[in-house]
């Protein structure tokens, strides 16, 4: 629970902070374009789970091809895949996709968290960032930056690691963020967590909201232990790899067929092992099952088109 004067202290940080967020805002493209929720929605799709150097790249060109919810929507399937190609994990491009199509038969865009929580794709964390960067709306916005950087500021922190539970940052955020400067605020968490109170080697001494911080100087590494990853791996790479490579070769190409494409694969790749072509037309055929292609009764292979 948040008591009266933890409140009282961080209040005074909020101004603290996005004072120092004015001189030291990271700039990216998403940020210098008119923020509307439809611009919002593809950035914050494009940014789930891709760098923000290759969306800075992206995001341009996808919004040249698509430069608004119904354009996206009156689009194949196939031209919104091929536009995703280099971004990777491409269910989200079918979700965004569909979201579009929703969007566009009901005439606007959702105002309402629940609703827009409603579309493919879109969860809590995408939906309140397309509420408080598009509409300056006043709702809880949490990412990693932001949940380690209340959770360090709420209590003291022993580790680096060490967070508070997901639904005490809400209800912090939700009690300290300023009225009618949300996306401000919340630009400025996500920039200290990326750039001052880091994962793991924070600059306390000097972070601008130190003053008000309980973790201030206290964090050790100690307990911090190696990720590994337990992703499993098909002819020396994650199935995913192989998924989005088959997809781009699938988008740039029109006359493949199974045959030429596990060729093809093996000869790129220099893959000698039998087990190979098997594994290549097991991904084929989920990919046909979850809609991204489509294939011929005579093998022929393509990006689906609805
Ligand atoms: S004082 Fe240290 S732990 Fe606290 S917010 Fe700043 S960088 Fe993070």
């Amino acid at each position: 629970m948040l008591h009266h004067a933890t409140r009282a202290r961080l209040l005074r940080a909020v101004p603290v902070l996005i004072g120092w967020h004015r001189r030291n805002r990271r700039s990216f493209i998403w940020r210098g374009l008119r923020r509307s929720p439809y611009v919002v929605l593809v950035s914050e799709f494009m940014l789930q789970q891709t760098g923000t150097k290759q969306v800075e790249k992206k995001l341009p060109e996808f919004l040249r091809l698509f430069p608004s919810v119904k354009r996206l929507a009156a689009a194949s399937r196939a031209e919104v895949l091929r536009a995703w190609q280099g971004l990777g994990y491409n269910r989200r491009a079918l979700n965004l996709h569909r979201a579009a199509k929703i969007v566009a038969a009901h005439g606007r865009f959702p105002k309402e968290l629940k609703e827009l929580q409603g579309l493919p794709g879109v969860g809590l964390y995408t939906a309140s960032a397309a509420l408080a960067f598009a509409h300056n709306a006043d709702v809880p916005v949490v990412d990693v930056n932001i949940e380690r950087v209340l959770s360090r500021l709420w209590k003291p922190m022993r580790h680096t690691n060490e967070k508070l539970p997901m639904r005490d940052i809400y209800e912090l955020d939700a009690a300290i963020l300023p009225s009618g400067k949300s996306s401000a605020w919340h630009e400025a968490l996500m920039d200290l967590g990326a750039m001052i109170c880091t994962k793991n080697v924070p600059k306390c001494s000097v972070c601008p909201v130190g003053l008000y911080c309980r973790s201030s100087g206290k964090l050790s590494m100690k307990s911090q232990t190696k990720q590994i990853s337990g992703e499993q791996r098909y002819f020396g790479e994650p199935r995913r790899i192989w998924r989005g490579r088959i997809l781009q070769i699938i988008s740039k190409n029109e006359s493949l067929t199974k045959r030429s494409l596990a060729s093809h694969l093996k000869k790129h790749y220099k893959i000698a092992d039998p087990k190979f072509v098997p594994f290549v037309i097991s991904v084929l055929l989920s990919l046909t099952e979850e809609g991204f292609i489509s294939q011929s009764k005579k093998g022929a292979i393509a990006l689906a088109h609805e």
